[in-house]
């Protein structure tokens, strides 16, 4: 969805990228509001001109806006440059407006990363297989029935009881086993990242140690829950919370990355300074951004080389552009680089420095 969007080009600056959320009947006025405003914050003839015409387009896009089932859209338009795209988006964003060379993304690559999730619901008789992917949960074939046999021992010698609860006990682990490879399945359609266990505590380990060994090294959760009443509802309430869990994990555990490996002068930076050396030296790996940390600096377009204030590209020395966040276009360079990029939200260290990186190399100098 990124990725044409991100090939956008004006070379005279006159770009519009726009962030809106749904709230009718107040669209249109936050609409007008935020290109107004854009229309204040810049002076050259030209741009105004042609900012006018695509204002004009953009508030006419507020019924379609109102009328979609998207909390949110972004909209990128030049007239000049015979752009104008139309993108709902999956989750709300902070309302705004830039005009520049190249489309404005942050708010795209900071919508949160949909997570699939292998869900399995299941007690020693019965199983049922989930999966859970960018919100919505659909079902994996049929629910599994396990041919326990007669459960009532009474009349049995202890013999043929040992030996009925053993054949019960395999029927388990064979329905577990099978709801199992449906979850592989999905997992090698397209990679998993978490498996979630639905169920009573007892069981849950003997079902886990049913599970191929590429799922039981996932990450996994475990509801506990009478498997009779749990709701789709249910599932979907925890493998959020889960979720959720696992991003907040995952930021923690790449800071603490980033900042250690910084300290000891190995291969990480932080603070935008050095960041932005690493980015235009094409060294990141793996950019990490503190929640909203943003920051005016400029950008060559013809080159793509980022700095802080230089009026003019030290590489090629064309005239760069002014623009309101140059954390964005450090994050857009870093993957059009082929390197990752994470914003974070969780309170850390890193607030300080606002941005880290984790390196390919160790710059020299
Ligand atoms: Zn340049």
């Amino acid at each position: 969805m990124i990725d044409p969007i991100a090939k956008l080009r004006s070379p005279r600056g006159s770009l519009v990228s726009v962030y809106i959320n749904r709230q009718p009947p107040a669209t249109r006025a936050a609409l007008v509001d935020l290109l107004k405003g854009l229309r204040n914050s810049h002076s050259d003839f030209r741009l105004l001109k042609s900012l006018k015409a695509d204002t004009a387009r953009i508030v006419d896009m507020v019924g379609d806006i109102d009328s979609s089932n998207a909390p949110a859209v972004a909209i990128f338009a030049s007239s000049d440059d015979g752009i104008f795209e139309f993108l709902p988006l999956t989750h709300p964003v902070a309302d705004t407006a830039t005009l520049g060379p190249r489309p404005y993304l942050r708010p795209l690559r900071s919508q949160p990363r949909p997570m699939r999730v292998g869900v399995l619901v299941a007690d020693s008789t019965r199983a049922r297989t989930y999966l859970s992917s960018g919100g919505t949960l659909a079902e994996l074939g049929e629910e599994l029935i396990a041919d326990r046999g007669k459960e009532n021992y009474g009349g049995f010698s202890g013999y043929e009881e040992h030996r009925n609860r053993q054949r019960a006990e395999e029927a388990s682990k064979e329905m577990w086993r099978q709801a199992g490879r449906r979850l592989l399945e999905a997992h090698q359609d397209q990679p998993l990242e978490m498996m979630a266990l639905v169920g009573r505590d007892e069981d849950f380990d003997s079902i886990a140690a049913e599970l191929h060994p590429y799922l039981r090294e996932l990450p996994q959760a475990r509801l506990r829950v009478d498997i009779s009443t749990v709701t789709p509802t249910d599932l979907a309430r925890f493998i959020d919370e889960q979720t959720e869990e696992l991003r907040t994990r995952r930021a923690e555990e790449l800071i603490e990355r980033v900042l250690a490996e910084a300290a000891r002068g190995g291969e990480a930076v932080t603070g935008l300074k050095d960041v932005l050396e690493a980015v235009n030296a094409h060294a990141v790996d793996h950019l990490v951004v503190a929640g909203p940390f943003a920051k005016p600096g400029v950008i060559c377009d013809d080159c793509g080389w980022l700095g802080r204030s230089e009026e003019q590209c030290p590489v090629c020395e064309a005239d760069t552009f002014q623009i309101s966040d140059v954390v964005a276009a450090a994050m857009d360079a870093t993957v059009e680089a082929g390197g990752k990029v994470d914003v974070v939200t969780v309170a850390s260290p890193l607030d300080a420095d606002g941005v880290g990186a984790l390196l390919r190399f160790r710059l020299g100098g």
